[in-house]
Parts: structure tokens; C-alpha cells; sequence
């Protein structure tokens, strides 16, 4: 038997059990990793509460992990037992030992540990398209980006200052506007209410082309009202609850604007694009470009704790659970 946290409902994070489950046998395709760190992501919490639909129940939440193959199963030609993996987007990641798609996985460089990759192979890979693809950050721009001292936050601030742009960080308290300052963000604004205004004082009114939103229904508005004519809004989350349907004339009365709802998993589909995607992240890691903030550990059957702390904004950076 091996351990993992799973949903029997859907709910608080009350629902989350510590239960024991036979061990997975790697079918074709798949291989059986053990665990030695598992990532903590919002997106834990939206399939934990239903906000995101369950594929089915009982569920083991999660969605990234590092460690070592076990096992592979018939056909597996590209990880081998011994070797030291990592991966983000596939559920199934609260778990001591888990099988996975073989093809989802990815070699870690010898210079990352495994709770280094546990907290950055989704916010960083996340980070990585958001403002590589999404929107290519170039030098000389200045950006906004939400929830700058939360996980995918304080990557996005430092790669996004290392490609040669101004980061307008937006957080919610002080403290974390220090942390997201020492992590590249030039300026920080403490709420939202005063957004637009702020970017304005400090673009000296041209505004900017980009917002990179994880907040949702809360900054909808201030987001749209900080972008230039033309500017691109990337509404990548929803941590304060989902944008409600909109009135998209509101998007030319605004300035002609775009709007893009994006996921890792469009981006890192195709086997090549995720090993661009991670090969650039292990890149700007392994240089020191982007340092990894691991700034809350729990064990992995204490996640209904980390859920608590994640949702109440009491964490900074990147949580890892461990198994
Ligand atoms: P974070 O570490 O950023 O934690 C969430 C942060 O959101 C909080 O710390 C808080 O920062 C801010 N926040 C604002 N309003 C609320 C609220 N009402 N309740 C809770 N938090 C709030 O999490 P992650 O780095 O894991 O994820 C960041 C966001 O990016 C999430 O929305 C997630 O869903 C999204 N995401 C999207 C992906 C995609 O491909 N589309 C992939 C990965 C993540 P503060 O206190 O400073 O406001």
C-alpha cells in the first residue's frame, strides 16, 4: 500500500484524507515514481473545492512532484529506473508513490534538488510562457504582475527584471512588498483599489502593455483600467473567485484591448514545447538568474494545513509537501 491524500467530496479542506491505497502498477506508457517532494499550486485548491470539476472520486489532488523511477511500464523508452524526474500538470500528485504518463516527465539537472523542483516545476514553467509566449516581456517594457510575492509571483519577478522590464508588483501587504522588491518588482502597489492610478504615476501616464492577473473577479477592473490602448490582459487565475461573464464592448470602450485566458497544459502539450518550457526554467535556475523560494514546508499529511495558509494569503513563494 502506499499513502495519499485524497477527496471522497468536494469541499473545505476538512475533505482531504490521508488514505492508505494499493500501489499503482505503470501500464504502457506510464512509470511509477516515488516522491521525495510534491508541489503546492492554487489549482490544488480549486479541484479541493470544485470550483474545478473533478475527473472523477475519489481524487488524489495535485498536479507536481519530484523524485525517482520505480518502475516503467511496456514501451517506456525515454526515463529508466534510478533516474531522477520531475513534473507538473497531471493530477494525481498528493501521493507517496504515483504513476504517471512517462512522456509528462522530465529530467532534473543534477544542480536541482528535489524540493527545488517540487516548487517550481508549475509556477515556474507557468512563469516561463506567461511572459516568454503569452506576451514576449522585452527590455524597456514596464509590466504589472498580481500576487507578485506568491508563488509563481516571485519568479515572474525576477525572470521578468532579467529579461531588462520594469515589474509593477501588486500585493497585499508591506511585508510582501519588500519581498517582491528584493525579488526584482521595481515599484509595488498594496491593494487594488489605487491601481490604474499608480501605474499611471509611474508610467508617466503611457500605461502598460501587459497585466498578468491570478486574482480574477477582484482586479478584473483595475487590470483593464492599468493596461495601454492595445494591451494585452492575461487573466491566468483565480484566486479570489472567478471574472464573471463581461460585456466585451468593455474591451474597445477601454482602449481596442486583448484578452487571453491561458493554462500551462495548452502550453506544454506537445512533448517539444514541454521540454522548451522546462529546459529555459532549468536554465534561468541552474544560472542563479531566478532563485526558488521555498518558504513553507509541510508533511504531505498535513495538506489540509497548507491549503488553510494558502487560501488565508499567509504564504509567500513556493510551498512544498513532503511525503
Ligand atoms: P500564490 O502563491 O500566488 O497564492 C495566491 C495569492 O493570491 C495569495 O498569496 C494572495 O496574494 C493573492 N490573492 C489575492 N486575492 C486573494 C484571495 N481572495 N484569496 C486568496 N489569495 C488571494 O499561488 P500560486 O503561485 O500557486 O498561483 C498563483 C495564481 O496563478 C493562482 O490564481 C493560480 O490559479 C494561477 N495559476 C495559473 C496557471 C495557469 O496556467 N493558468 C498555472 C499556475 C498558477 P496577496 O496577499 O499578495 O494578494
Amino acid at each position: 500500500m502506499i499513502k495519499a491524500i485524497r477527496i471522497h467530496t468536494t469541499g473545505g479542506p476538512e475533505v482531504m484524507k490521508w488514505d492508505d491505497v494499493p500501489r499503482p502498477e505503470p501500464v504502457p506508457g506510464e512509470a511509477l515514481i516515488k516522491q521525495e517532494a510534491v508541489g503546492l499550486n492554487y489549482i490544488d485548491v480549486y479541484f479541493r473545492s470544485g470550483l474545478y470539476k473533478a475527473p472523477s472520486m475519489p481524487l488524489t489532488i495535485g498536479q507536481e512532484g519530484a523524485g525517482s523511477v520505480i518502475a516503467v511500464g511496456p514501451g517506456v523508452t525515454n526515463v529508466k529506473p534510478g533516474d531522477r524526474v520531475a513534473y507538473a500538470g497531471s493530477l494525481g500528485g498528493y501521493a507517496t508513490e504515483r504513476v504517471i504518463a512517462a512522456d509528462r516527465l522530465v529530467k532534473l539537472p543534477d544542480s536541482i534538488d528535489f524540493r527545488t523542483a517540487a516548487a517550481m516545476m508549475l509556477q515556474g514553467m507557468t512563469a516561463q510562457y506567461l511572459i516568454r509566449r503569452t506576451y514576449r516581456v522585452k527590455e524597456g517594457d514596464t509590466i504589472v504582475a498580481h500576487a507578485a510575492a506568491g508563488g509563481v509571483g516571485l519568479i515572474l519577478c525576477q525572470w521578468a527584471k532579467y529579461l531588462g522590464a520594469t515589474v509593477i508588483g501588486v500585493v497585499s501587504t508591506e511585508q510582501k512588498a519588500e519581498l517582491a522588491r528584493a525579488h526584482g518588482a521595481a515599484h509595488t502597489v498594496i491593494g487594488h483599489a489605487n491601481l490604474a492610478a499608480e501605474v499611471k504615476r509611474i508610467t508617466g501616464g503611457a500605461m502598460v502593455p501587459v497585466v498578468y492577473d491570478s486574482v480574477g473577479k477582484d482586479t478584473w477592473n483595475a487590470s483593464l483600467d492599468s493596461l495601454a490602448p492595445l494591451g494585452l490582459m492575461v487573466s491566468y487565475g483565480n484566486a479570489s473567485g472567478p471574472v464573471p461573464p463581461f460585456d466585451i464592448g468593455v474591451l474597445s470602450a477601454k482602449g481596442s484591448l486583448y484578452v487571453t485566458r491561458p493554462s500551462l497544459a495548452t502550453y506544454t502539450a506537445k512533448r517539444e514545447d514541454l521540454e522548451k518550457v522546462a529546459g529555459e526554467l532549468f536554465e534561468v535556475v541552474s544560472k542563479g538568474v531566478v532563485k526558488i523560494a521555498v518558504n513553507q514546508t509541510f508533511p504531505l499529511k498535513d495538506a489540509a494545513a497548507a491549503h488553510i495558509a494558502l487560501e488565508a494569503r499567509k504564504t509567500t513563494g513556493s510551498t512544498v509537501l513532503l511525503p
